[in-house]
């Protein structure tokens, strides 16, 4: 195992934070770069299920590389968002959004697509295997030519150096209220659907592009862009498997959860041969993916109090109310039904909103939605 720390550019004076990376098993195979998996934590530093998760995972790495049992290098970042977790405001953690600007956290990460097409065109050939390591290669010139004009780029983009040629990568996270849950890209579902087995995820959330350049589809999306680009020229495969990981809700941090939560990576990596280990079973899938413009995400209609009449787990048809928003002064209340049906697997843990916010979500099959589906 490697330890090594990435200095953030820019910290203020007088501080100086680092992310820290984890390398288990081996980084190279002959001459070649090896595989190699990358899993971070805590992106949204309030969320903390992943931090315990990475804990019991390195130790499950530990043993196995000490066996010899890796056949990937395992990049390991069980603190991602070091920024986020020194904003403590009137006793809370805000760890979603950015203080200094009011960026969320896992937005606005930059697309590779540009700088990677300029390295590779006229560079592929009809091999697959070699085009992805010529791919690889090019991801991570154009990561580290990044710019870093402050500490929150700077952490943007050693996040981004350290994952974007894995060819899996778990962005773990969670909700405030709420089941096991994924989001991925529509191309990479195949490759996804074993690990919503394996983890028992409860929703499966596709899209191409879900809005304002998260993280994970920051690692994926140069793949399936130069596949479209090359398409009938040059075969581009999906590359890096990408996934961000909801571990439930926010006060879900246990170590029964978080221990049965790392035997299912393993048994994942176990699956994909990056771990010699015999290949699982695989369990049943518990609900069929679905297409992230097919979730309703249930908004309050005035400020209110917030009496959810529906538990998370529920089937939810369409037209149910779900949610009520009291105005406890003129004595109205408002029902909010959803538009879609399907499960009921997110809530918020507040039970007071202003108008507008968000309440909790509904995952339908059928798109109901348009232009930026993700949260803020
Ligand atoms: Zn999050």
């Amino acid at each position: 195992m490697l330890t090594r720390h990435h200095p953030l550019h820019g910290s203020p004076l007088g501080t100086q934070r680092a992310i820290t990376s984890f390398h288990y098993g081996p980084a190279e195979t002959g001459h070649q770069r090896g595989r190699k998996v990358y899993v971070q934590a805590s992106l949204h530093a309030d969320e903390l299920p992943g931090m315990l998760l990475a804990h019991h995972l390195r130790q499950r790495l530990a043993v196995l590389e000490t066996a010899g049992l890796l056949r990937a290098e395992f990049v390991i970042v069980p603190v991602a968002n070091p920024i986020g977790l020194a904003q403590t405001v009137l006793l809370t953690n805000e760890g979603r959004f950015d203080l200094a600007g009011g960026e969320n956290f896992n937005r606005r990460y930059p697309s590779l697509f540009a700088p990677v097409l300029a390295a590779v065109e006229g560079r592929l050939v009809d091999d697959e295997a070699a085009n992805a390591q010529i791919i690889r290669a090019a991801l991570r010139e154009a990561a580290q030519a990044l710019p870093q004009e402050n500490e929150l780029m700077s952490q943007r983009k050693t996040l981004l150096a350290l994952a974007c040629d894995a060819e899996v990568v778990l962005d773990l996270h969670c909700d405030c209220e709420s089941l096991i849950h994924l989001y991925t890209g529509t191309a990479l579902w195949p490759q996804a659907e074993p690990l919503a087995r394996l983890t028992g995820s409860r929703a499966s959330l596709l899209a191409a592009e879900s809005g304002d350049n998260p993280f994970d589809e920051a690692c994926s999306q140069t793949w399936w862009q130069l596949a479209a680009h090359f398409d009938g020229r040059h075969p581009v495969p999906m590359g890096c498997l990408s996934v961000t990981l909801e571990l439930r809700g926010q006060a879900d941090v246990s170590h029964p959860l978080a221990s049965g939560d790392a035997d299912a990576l393993v048994a994942f990596f176990a699956h994909r041969g990056l771990v010699d280990l015999p290949a699982p079973v695989l369990p049943p899938l518990h609900n069929e993916a679905t297409p992230l413009a097919g979730t309703d995400d249930l908004k309050a209609p005035i400020s209110g109090l917030v009496v959810y009449v529906r538990d998370i787990g529920d089937e939810i048809r369409a037209g149910d109310v779900v949610v009520e928003l009291i105005d406890p002064i003129s004595g109205d209340v408002h029902p909010v039904r959803s538009r879609t049906g399907g499960l009921l697997f997110a809530r918020q843990v507040q039970r007071f909103a202003r108008a507008g916010r968000s309440l909790c979500q509904v995952a339908g099959n059928t798109p109901i939605r348009v232009g930026k589906l993700s949260s803020d």
